[in-house]
């Protein structure tokens, strides 16, 4: 007998029918003498809506009120599950953040997780039921209902496996597991067995909404066993989990992109010591996530400085940097929301020489110009127009072989 906690995304539970799919699987599991917490998303769409319905009354809607109101959307979806089961005759009891005592700060949007007390989990579970937990909420030290980002419900799955030590967590979904890049974008994408936490780690960071980023870092460091599969089949999908030998031997497993950027220039900035701080202290202070940044070589005592920031984020940094740049007398700043991010992935990028000249000649062969470069140990990303965003996902995907099963890549 096993304790497995099961999260089932927006599209798996998008109607009745559907909702009635999950709840089969889920008994299944529980018939088969299983533990069984199932953490649930809102129906496809839902989350987008309540979000569209708020800016209807005020724009931007307050973060403590938003978060009151988006926590209904998953809400609806365990009180309709635990009612379905119960109509079965079955024993299931519906959990909200708060009541499975998922305490998070009081960042409303993009609360972090801080601890779960799984008392009443255990207690439920104990009694023989099956149990179900708001996904994407939690509630702060004083009672506030709080929500975690956007794809959140994976990382409250995993939080929650976690914190029972779970024999297992899976992620279903409506793809069959992790491909080697999205399979929507490119059709020759292919389904990886295993993907190392690291790896994960990084293709979500860079776009990959497979799995929330943040549901990976909990899984790597409480070593939790996860696997993403497709609530429609019955293949067994993806494990994530520590970095093999087998992994190292691959240079690139992946290719992950986003168009959820926007690049910022300040030309003729004076170059004198301080004044990037001068820069990027306000930004930083607003809570902006700067991603890449380039400084080109000073000529006559001026430079340029480029970066990126999310592309809700662009007003608010076009006004904090322009008036620092009116402040030092840099000449003017410039903004592009026409960019796409493309990056390579993979831990055997470690041990192999050539990756970033064969990325670099892959995208120059299909006449696509590099704006930027960021590269770490187990990724590189370019910086392209974003027109040209499909077309290079294919290509890269292409130049390391990542169709067939066992890509070979000569250095
Ligand atoms: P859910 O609602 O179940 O949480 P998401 O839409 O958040 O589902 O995530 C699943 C989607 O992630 C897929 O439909 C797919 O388009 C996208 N995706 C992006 N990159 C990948 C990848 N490398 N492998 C699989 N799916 C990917
Ligand atoms: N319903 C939330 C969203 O759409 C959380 C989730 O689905 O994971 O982002
Ligand atoms: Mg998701």
């Amino acid at each position: 007998m096993a304790l497995i906690v099961q999260k089932y995304g927006g599209t798996s539970v998008a109607d009745p029918d559907r909702i009635a799919n999950v709840a089969n699987r889920v008994t299944k599991g529980w018939r088969d003498g299983n533990k069984m917490v199932v953490v649930l998303s809102a129906m496809a769409g839902e989350t987008d809506r309540l979000i569209r319905l708020s800016k209807e009354l005020a724009d931007p809607p307050d973060p403590r009120e938003l978060d009151v109101l988006l926590a209904t959307g998953e809400q609806v979806t365990v009180s309709l599950f635990s009612m379905f089961l119960r109509s079965q005759g079955l024993e299931a009891t519906s959990l909200l953040g708060h009541q499975a005592c998922i305490y998070t700060d009081r960042s409303y949007g993009r609360a972090r997780i801080i601890g779960i007390d799984t008392t009443r989990i255990r207690e439920e579970l104990k009694k023989g039921r099956i149990v179900t937990v708001a996904g994407f909420q939690g509630v702060d030290e004083i009672g506030n209902i709080t929500t975690l980002g956007r794809g959140g419900s994976d990382t409250t799955a995993v939080a929650v496996a976690a914190a029972l030590k779970a024999d297992l967590c899976e992620i279903y979904t409506d793809v069959e597991g992790i491909y080697t890049t999205d399979p929507r974008i490119y059709s020759k994408a292919r389904l990886l067995d295993k993907i190392s936490y690291d790896e994960m780690l990084e293709m979500a960071s860079l776009g990959a909404k497979v799995l929330e980023i943040r549901s990976v870092g909990f899984a790597k460091q409480y070593n939790v066993p996860l696997r993403v599969r497709s609530t429609f089949s019955n293949h067994p999908g993806t494990l994530v989990c520590k970095e093999d030998a087998e992994m190292e031997a691959i240079p690139v497993s992946g290719v992950a992109f986003s168009t959820n950027e926007a690049r910022v220039s300040i030309t003729r900035v004076p170059d004198r010591p301080g004044i990037a701080a001068r820069f990027f202290g306000p930004v930083a202070k607003a809570n902006i996530v700067v991603d890449l940044i380039i400084q080109n070589t000073s000529i006559d005592g001026f430079t340029d400085l480029t970066f990126t920031v999310p592309k809700g984020d662009l007003a608010k940094t076009l006004e904090l940097v322009g008036q620092v740049a009116k402040e030092i007398g840099a000449e003017k700043v410039l903004s592009d929301e026409h960019i796409a991010k493309v990056s390579i992935i993979g831990v055997g990028m470690r041990n192999h020489s050539g990756i970033a000249s064969r990325m670099f000649s892959a995208l120059a062969d299909a006449g696509i110009n590099i704006m930027m470069i960021s590269t770490s140990e187990i990724k590189i990303s370019s910086v392209i127009e974003d027109k040209y965003l499909e077309l290079a996902v294919r290509v890269l995907h292409d130049a390391f072989g990542l169709e067939q099963a066992r890509p070979t890549v000569q250095a």
